[in-house]
């Protein structure tokens, strides 16, 4: 079985204690290797080795740093193949997915931080009074960059990225259930030269080494990516030690449909926001807010549409939806499902459990496709982030009520529109409370923008030279010449 190692100051090693975790394959149920479960000894070395590398890798030239962030993308993309397999065996995402999303993004990631290395600049004041004044970016040195099993490439480059071009030494923990992929690219990190100590990845649980990083007093900023409860508990544990947060947390997204929108691609976009990733993309539209005046219709063709969906083996090129990520998450996924039910939902399609025909996945952990309706707006079903492939169907009368209800949960993260009645978009898109808002398309990302919600869906948006800036601190200087 292969035993999956912590990268520290360079090196691939064991944990300290000798202690393993299973990692499992979600469409088969059965372990296929073995994750470091790290603890505070790995991370003194990490920490103590991250030290060590800040003052050469914060000294080297930003377009220095930025060709090693290329050259990280360039061994992504040369291994592509093989990655995007062993995050499909890793998540239970279909390979198409993780072909066409996740690689090729999580390169993506880098090449656009390669480049903002060298296009990152401070401002300059002038004053009438004689001065002048400007406003060095310093970095912060030791950062923790802790990242979520949904997305696990894509979401530590996303993170590491921007921590790296601006000249600090990183910390990171993917998560444990899904931690192939990162330990794949710790290995392109030694092939690429990445200097020893400059990034290291310590590997185990949450609750035991994560918390350990956010606790441990060298580390000066924490870029966490999971769920709104963890973000809660680490800020409760950084912020009395004043370091620097960015939390990108749950959503429960609305997709707003009105009468005329162009059908058939705010179909396509309103299937594909519900159901990528089994619904384990914290941007999924998991309402469906529909005009009422178009509702059955629109609910007859959605249905038809969901329950088409081909769940298979996500290994099979024509999968469309795969596992979910683990045995709890998918019994948290069926309790709500049956908490809907029990509170007056009619579920329209799914509903249950499935068990794709592949013989190798007949003990994975699948979830039918779910459509339900029915359930009020502040139902449990309606307010809480359930993760899976579970949509809940919403009628509105008119602008002011659809709003109403997409507003009205505590996650602010993201939403989409979908109306062919321009002025219309506009409107919303400045009342509705998200940090993501998409009209007539869904999940189309530009990574120089924010990215982040608000309320309870997180605070300290990053995105383009903003993520950059977040991990530096300022210094202002201010020059009196007359
Ligand atoms: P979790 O919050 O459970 O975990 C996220 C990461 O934090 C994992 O690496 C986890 O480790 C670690 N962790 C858990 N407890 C602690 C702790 N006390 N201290 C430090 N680290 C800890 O989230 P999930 O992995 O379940 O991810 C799903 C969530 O992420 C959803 O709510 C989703 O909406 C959100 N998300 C948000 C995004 C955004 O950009 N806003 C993007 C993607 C996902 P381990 O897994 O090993 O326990």
């Amino acid at each position: 079985m292969e035993k999956i190692l912590n990268y520290i100051d360079g090196e691939l090693r064991a944990p300290a204690t000798d202690n393993w975790l299973d990692v499992m394959e979600p469409a088969t149920a059965t372990a296929y290797g073995q994750l470091s479960d790290s603890g505070v000894e790995d991370l003194e070395l990490a920490v103590a080795a991250a030290g060590a590398a800040f003052p050469a890798w914060s000294q080297t030239p930003a377009e220095e740093r930025g060709r090693m962030l290329r050259r990280l993308a360039q061994k992504i993309e040369a291994m592509s193949e093989p990655l995007a397999l062993a995050e499909s065996i890793d998540t239970g995402k279909p390979i198409a997915v993780t072909r066409k999303v996740d690689i090729p993004r999580a390169a993506r990631n880098l090449h656009f931080f390669a480049d903002a290395a060298s296009q990152f600049a401070s401002e300059s004041h002038h004053m009438e009074a004689g001065a002048i004044n400007y406003t060095l970016r310093m970095p912060l040195g030791v950062v923790a960059c802790i990242s979520p099993w949904n997305l696990p490439l894509y979401l530590l480059t996303w993170k590491i990225a921007p921590a790296l071009a601006a000249g600090n030494c990183v910390i990171a923990k993917p998560s444990e259930i899904t931690p192939v992929t990162a330990w794949l690219f710790s290995r392109l990190c030694q092939e690429a030269g990445l200097p020893p100590g400059v990034l290291n990845i310590i590997h185990g649980k949450g609750p035991g080494i994560g918390q350990a990083i956010v606790e441990h007093p060298a580390i000066n900023a924490i870029s966490f990516t999971g769920g709104s409860a963890t973000g809660a508990s680490i800020a409760r544990t950084a912020a009395p030690e004043f370091k620097k947060l960015s939390l990108e947390l749950g959503g429960k997204n609305p997709s707003i449909v009105f009468a005329d929108a162009d059908w058939e691609s705010m179909m396509n976009g309103v299937v594909r926001a519900g159901y990528s990733n089994q619904g384990q993309i914290c941007l999924c539209g998991s309402r469906v807010l529909v005009e009422a005046s178009i509702y059955e219709k629109f609910r007859d063709e959605f249905v038809a549409r969901v329950a088409t969906l081909k769940i298979g083996d996500p290994l099979n090129e024509e999968t469309e939806q795969g596992a979910i990520v683990s045995l709890p998450h998918r019994d948290k996924i069926l309790d709500c499902i049956e908490q809907a039910r029990q509170a007056g939902g009619n579920i329209l399609t799914g509903g249950g459990a499935s068990k794709p025909e592949a013989d190798r996945c007949s003990e994975g952990w699948f979830v039918e496709p779910t459509v339900i309706d029915g359930l009020a707006a502040d139902s449990a079903c309606n307010q809480d982030e359930i993760f899976g492939p579970v949509v809940s169907l919403i009628p509105f009368a008119d602008e002011e009520q659809a709003l109403a209800i997409a507003n009205g949960t505590r996650y602010g993260l993201a939403a989409s529109v979908w109306s062919s009645d321009v002025s219309r978009c506009h409107r919303l898109a400045e009342q509705l409370q998200a940090g993501l808002i998409w009209v007539n398309t869904w999940m189309l990302r530009d990574l120089r923008t924010p990215m982040g919600g608000l309320k309870s869906s997180g605070v300290g948006r990053e995105g383009g030279m903003e993520a950059m800036r977040f991990f530096t601190e300022p210094r202002n200087v201010c020059i009196k010449y007359r």
